[in-house]
């Protein structure tokens, strides 16, 4: 599904050059579920906006779909964005006016989908999330947890490919996090497939696969304890 060769990101402002990604090499499966790991300022969130295509590479290639995107306008890139990528943030980014239903069905109208079927669509996100008792609840009026699991909805009420979460535990009580965690992992049984940054161990292991980033460069590309066989394990401990 993902493809990065060679793959770098230098950021220059006046008289300093950051390089953030240098040379990243990186192949995503159909159905994975990948944590990424590694310090604060290690580049991060550097490759979660360049696979949501929110930013670009400076060097190197990103294939999405078999297609290598530089070759994309900006309004096609936008089209692709919003057709095939599902952001889930740290803030949640709920609209707070608006209500759980009316959120999660936002994207729905950018993709100028009939009311009917909106309607339909929504309904079904919501029970899948386990929140659709909450439809016609503000998003203040919610857990932290229940709050993010209506943005996991809005994220994939547009049947994206892939879900691209940028530490969606980090506003979240340990309690809240498990819930949302458990959830992230019962869509990716269900074939979602899954991108999602954090700074936790133990949230790593709730992926199938850890890479780890030291200053832009992946030091570590690996399954991670959970997904393997049970036998394995045993023999790592
Ligand atoms: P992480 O998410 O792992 O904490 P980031 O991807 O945010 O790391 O940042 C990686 C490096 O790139 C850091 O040194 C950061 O200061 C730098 N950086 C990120 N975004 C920008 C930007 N827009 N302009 C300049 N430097 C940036
Ligand atoms: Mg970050």
């Amino acid at each position: 599904m993902i493809t990065l060769t060679n793959l770098s990101r230098v950021f220059r402002t006046q008289d300093v050059e950051t390089t953030a990604l240098s040379n990243i090499n990186l192949t995503v499966k159909q159905g994975e579920f990948v944590a990424i790991m590694g310090p604060s300022g290690c580049g991060k969130s550097t490759l979660l906006s360049i696979l949501g295509m929110l930013d670009s590479p400076t060097s190197g290639s990103f294939e999405f779909l078999d297609d290598d995107i530089s070759i994309y306008s900006e309004v096609k890139l936008a089209e692709l964005r919003k057709s095939s990528i599902g952001f889930v943030f740290q803030s949640f980014n709920l609209i707070d006016e608006l209500t759980v239903f009316e959120n999660v069905e936002l994207p729905l109208q950018y993709l100028k989908i009939s009311k009917i079927e909106r309607k339909q669509r929504v309904e079904a996100i919501l029970k899948r999330v386990a929140i659709d008792h909450r439809s016609d609840h503000l998003p203040q009026q919610l857990s932290g947890g229940q709050q993010q699991r209506v943005a996991v909805a809005r994220a994939l009420v547009s049947n994206p490919k892939i879900i691209l979460a940028d530490e969606p535990t980090g506003n979240l009580d340990s309690k809240n996090g498990d819930e949302v965690m458990t959830m992230l992992r019962e869509l990716n049984r269900e074939g979602t497939t899954i991108i999602m940054v954090t700074h936790s161990e133990k949230e790593g292991n709730y992926a199938d696969r850890l890479v780890r980033l030291l200053d832009g460069q992946v030091m570590v590309d690996k399954a991670s304890q959970v997904s393997m066989p049970k036998d394995m394990t045993d023999e790592v401990a």
